[in-house]
């Protein structure tokens, strides 16, 4: 690589376009002072990216640069300079066999650098220079006067020469680069520790409220989901109950309605009966007080009829034939009046006969109602009967049927009777248990895996498929419990599951099972969910993305990733629908006999009211019987009075033509009389025994008719508190209702509409009675809590996570940077090391050669300190004594400088190197010496030299003038030596 051509235009003192044209071997630019050679320089270091105005010998701002203007032109308002490599040997690491670097700074002080043509950043410019030789910290460009300044620097300052020969710069950037990025780590270390230390702070307290927060609304949403779905069961039951008991209510006001219409009218009865029963008393003692009266006028008669018949005594005449009618016509007058007092029993007992008859009647026909109820109660029995008979066999037969799995498919069947194979469970759907109301979407959700077999391990499951084989028994799908895993829906679709309205559970927590077979259970139904019906399914499985089997209490099924099965369903008969089948038996079952209890004792009651009914029909009849018999004795016995009768008239008649006198005449009077009295008299004895008969029956029907009025009293007792327990029942259905609505509203501000179409219980009331206990309890006990905590610890604590990887990136990152430090700190050491020794024995040489002999070392100020050390510089020209560098004569540093500077070319090859009257100080010989050693570096590397000394000129193959001949403008004059 070389340097082709420098262009400059409004740089300093170039107004005009500056163009120097160079060759590989060395170029000289001579000229008066103040010409503006050294703007040349200038403008070589200020493209390559100086940025030190000072360095540029400016005052104050790097517009300083720009040409400023003079007598005859005016300023410029841009500087601009190209430098072009020629870069065929590509020792600038770019694709270019040639090379433009361009800076331009405008007036306004914006700067832009171009490489190739292209604009670019100093970065850029700085990189493809760095550790090629070029750049401000490398000798290749050195100013006027500052030669000598490699002499009187500080050691440190010449280490970084050494360094800059030694290629360390880019590591020595690369470190520095590093160590920034080391800062910068470092304070984002801090101020992320800074933080961490903060949120450790609140994200243990935080994390307390956030699972307190947790575990309340997971009791509450618990307690949510099975008291209102208790609630809804009670005031479902208690509205049950609560219409029951108003029916109830109603029958037993018509019934005590009935009932007491009808003691009412028994009351009255008796009443009447009680007044005629008065009367009738009345009537009696009137009666026997006639009686009396008869009975006494009789025997005033009989006693006259006496004392006639004593005077009667002295007519002896007659006193056979009077005696004789006498005596017949008192038998005469006596029948009359038997047949007279017959006649009115006979119709009396008529009376009574007929009654009695109607009684008997009555009888018949209750009786002959109670053998149809008996009758059509005995048919309904038979025929409970028969359904529970064949209810049992049935019963019986699906029992056997289910025990010994005679649906379960052969292989199955063989297994679980093989007694020699241990470790066989049972199929899965045997051994779960579910409401009867969900057991078809069970039957769904299961589908095959009911019949798969569970068994203790893998093992028994290879036992169980050779056995299989062997003997040609099919195929068995096998659960073995030591590998089936449980599988569950994500919490965070639970979550979203817990929300939604018909979302029953997952099935997994609907059914019962004994726990050693949660894994089994957990796996075929962990993440299958029970939903209410067809649309609520529909939607829920959108919201979770179709990730889950849903099944609807129908049997509808929505399948993980979308599809949809249907329809109708031909029930092949299994396990869980025998099951099924079997449970409604058993109700039927239980329910008959229930109604076939009530048959019984029904029956039983009727039977004893037949019986009592019969009973009282015999007494009837032999009632009726006896009066029968005792009228037909009593019309007997009339007849033969009544025969008797006419026989003693016509004989009376007969014996009454024989005698005619008054004393007969009057005895007859009085035998009239007193037969007459005596006729009444019995007349009156009649009716008494009637009245007092009357009277009887009156009594016994007063005392029956109280004796029912007391039953029906008590009936009516019982039916009344029965109605006031009732009624006070009812109140409290209201106020517990009420409470249950209330609650529901205020609670879990629900109607009772919603809460039955979207809640239902999965266990009975009892356990869900104590579930809700235990909840409300725990909710108690958690307190208060704040529910912002949940999503304040989610954000803290991913922030804290986020933080601690940072944390951890930054750690891994200093770590890193430390390690690159020290990398580069190692090979700085073995370059520099490597270089120094190298300049050190080239030093020697050069200051040997260019001095003509005397002894020249270098030495570090510090070698333990490799990364630091200065370099010190010893001299002795020839014949000199070894001395302090500083007390050389001017001339004798300046070489000593370039010595130094030679030594390091010689290490470190340079492409093209720039002095500006660096060997001012020296003499002709000295200036020989430089120039002869100029020439050794022939092909290696290009010098543009500004001198004045024609010694130096001597060595130039090309040569070029500058001039100011406009006042202020610098011009170019180029003389090529060799075509001179
Ligand atoms: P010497 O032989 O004495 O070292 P020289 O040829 O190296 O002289 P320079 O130092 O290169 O001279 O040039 C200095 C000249 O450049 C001065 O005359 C100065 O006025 C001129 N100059 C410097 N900066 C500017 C500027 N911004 N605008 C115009 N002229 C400038």
């Amino acid at each position: 690589m070389y340097l082709k051509e420098i262009q400059a235009q409004g740089f300093k003192s170039f107004a005009d376009k500056l163009d120097i044209t160079l060759d590989k071997d060395i170029t000289c630019v001579v000229g008066p002072n103040g010409s503006g050679k050294s703007n040349v320089v200038d403008a070589v270091r200020w493209v390559l990216g100086e940025q030190s105005v000072k360095a540029l010998r400016g005052t104050d701002t790097m517009t300083d640069v720009i040409f400023s203007g003079s007598k005859s032109r005016n300023s410029l308002n841009v500087a601009q300079v190209t430098l072009i490599f020629d870069n065929t040997d590509n020792y600038l690491h770019i694709p270019y066999t040639e090379v433009s670097v361009k800076r331009r700074l405008y007036r306004s002080g914006e700067n832009e650098y171009f490489l190739n043509g292209e604009k670019c950043r100093l970065k850029d410019i700085i990189d493809l220079f760095l550790d090629t030789g070029i750049g401000k910290e490398s000798l290749n460009i050195i100013g006027q006067g500052e030669v000598g300044k490699i002499i009187s620097n500080s050691p440190y300052d010449r280490r970084i020469i050494i360094e800059s020969a030694a290629g360390v710069l880019k590591y020595k950037k690369r470190k520095e680069e590093a160590i920034r990025k080391l800062d910068k780590t470092n304070t984002n270390l801090d101020r992320v520790l800074d933080i961490i230390n903060e949120i450790e702070l609140r994200l243990e307290p935080l994390k307390e409220q956030s699972l307190k927060a947790k575990e309340y609304l997971e009791n509450k949403n618990a307690l949510e989901k099975i008291e209102v779905a208790l609630i809804k069961e009670e005031i479902e039951s208690l509205n049950n109950l609560y219409q029951s008991s108003k029916e109830r209510i109603e029958i037993l006001k018509e019934e005590i309605l009935k009932l007491e219409s009808e003691s009412l009218t028994k009351a009255t009865n008796v009443d009447n009966l009680k007044v005629k029963l008065i009367d009738i008393d009345k009537e009696i003692r009137e009666l026997n007080n006639n009686i009396l009266i008869k009975t006494e006028e009789l025997e005033k008669i009989n006693t006259e009829k006496q004392m006639l018949l004593e005077r009667s005594k002295y007519d002896f005449s007659s006193l056979k034939v009077h005696e004789n009618i006498k005596s017949l016509k008192e038998e005469v007058l006596k029948a009359s009046n038997n047949i007279n007092i017959l006649d009115k029993e006979i119709e009396l007992d008529n009376k009574e006969l007929a009654s009695i008859y109607d009684n008997l009647n009555n009888k018949t026909n209750k009786i002959t109602s109670l053998d149809i109820d008996k009758n059509n109660v005995l048919k309904e029995l038979n025929d409970k009967k028969r359904e529970n008979y064949d209810l049992d066999n049935k019963i019986a037969s699906l029992t056997d049927f289910i025990e010994n799995g005679a649906n379960l498919p052969n292989g199955i069947k063989y297994l679980i009777n093989n007694p020699k194979i241990k470790g066989i469970h049972d199929i899965i759907g045997n051994i779960i248990e579910i409401d009867y109301k969900f057991i078809k979407a069970l039957d769904i959700a299961l589908s095959f895996s009911k019949n798969y077999l569970i068994v203790d391990n893998s093992e028994v499951a290879k036992e169980c498929i050779n056995y299989l084989k062997n003997n040609n028994l099919g195929r068995v799908t096998f659960y073995p419990l030591d590998v089936i895993k449980g599988r569950k829906v994500d919490i965070e679709s639970l979550n979203i599951l817990r929300k939604e309205v018909g979302f029953i559970d997952t099935f997994n927590n609907i059914v019962k099972y004994d726990n050693k077979y949660k894994n089994i259970i957990d796996n075929v139904l962990g993440n299958v969910l029970l939903v209410t019906d067809i649309d609520k399914a529909n939607l829920i499985s959108k919201k979770i993305s179709n990730k889950y089997k849903i099944v609807t209490i129908d049997g509808e099924v929505f399948n993980v990733g979308g599809s949809i099965t249907g329809g109708t369903i031909k029930e092949n008969r299994n396990i869980l629908l025998d099951k099924q089948e079997l449970n409604n038996l058993l109700i039927r079952f239980k329910a008959n006999k229930e109604i076939l209890n009530s048959l019984e004792i029904k029956l039983d009651e009727i039977d004893k009211e037949i019986s009592k009914e019969l009973k009282q029909k015999e007494e009837i009849q032999n009632s009726y019987i006896f009066n029968k018999q005792l009228l037909n004795n009593k019309n007997i016995e009339l007849n033969n009075i009544k025969e008797r009768y006419n026989e003693l008239n016509s004989e009376l008649n007969s014996l009454n033509s024989l005698k005619d006198n008054n004393l007969s005449k009057e005895e007859d009077i009085l035998i009239n009389k007193y037969y007459e009295k005596d006729n009444e008299l019995k007349e009156l004895k009649l009716k008494l025994n009637s009245l007092n008969k009357l009277k009887d029956n009156i009594s016994k029907e007063i005392d029956e008719q109280d004796a029912l009025s007391r039953l029906n009293n008590s009936s009516l007792n019982k039916l009344n508190n029965e109605l006031k327990d009732l009624e006070v029942n009812i109140s409290k259905m209201d106020v517990k209702l009420d409470y249950y609505l209330n609650t529901l509203a205020e609670e879990y501000e629900m109607t009772y509409e919603r809460a039955k179409n979207e809640y239902h219980l999965d266990c009975d009331i009892k356990e869900a009675r104590e579930k809700v206990n235990t909840y409300k309890a725990n909710i108690k006990r958690i307190g208060m809590v704040s529910l912002d905590s949940i999503e304040e610890y989610e954000k803290t604590n991913e922030r804290y996570t986020f933080l601690t990887s940072q944390r951890q990136d930054l750690l891994d990152a200093k770590e890193t940077l430390l390690e690159i430090i020290n990398e580069m700190d190692s090979i700085m050491k073995e370059e520099f090391k490597n270089t120094f020794n190298k300049v050190e024995i080239e030093f020697q040489n050069v200051f040997n050669k260019l001095f003509g002999g005397g002894k020249a070392e270098l030495k570090l100020t510090d070698p333990n300190n490799l990364l630091e050390s200065g370099v010190e510089i010893i001299a002795s020209p020839p014949g000199k004594k070894l001395t302090a560098i500083t007390l050389l004569s001017g001339g004798e540093k300046t070489l000593t400088a370039i010595s130094l500077l030679f030594a390091i070319l010689n290490v470190s090859p340079i492409p093209f190197c720039i002095f500006d009257e660096v060997e001012a100080a020296l003499d002709e010989a000295n200036v020989s010496n430089f120039g002869k050693y100029l020439e050794t570096y022939k092909e290696k590397t290009q010098f543009l030299l500004i001198t004045h000394k024609k010694k130096t000129m001597e060595y130039a193959k090309t040569l070029y003038g500058i001039t100011m001949q406009e006042s202020g403008v610098s011009k170019l004059v180029s003389v090529k030596l060799e075509d001179n």
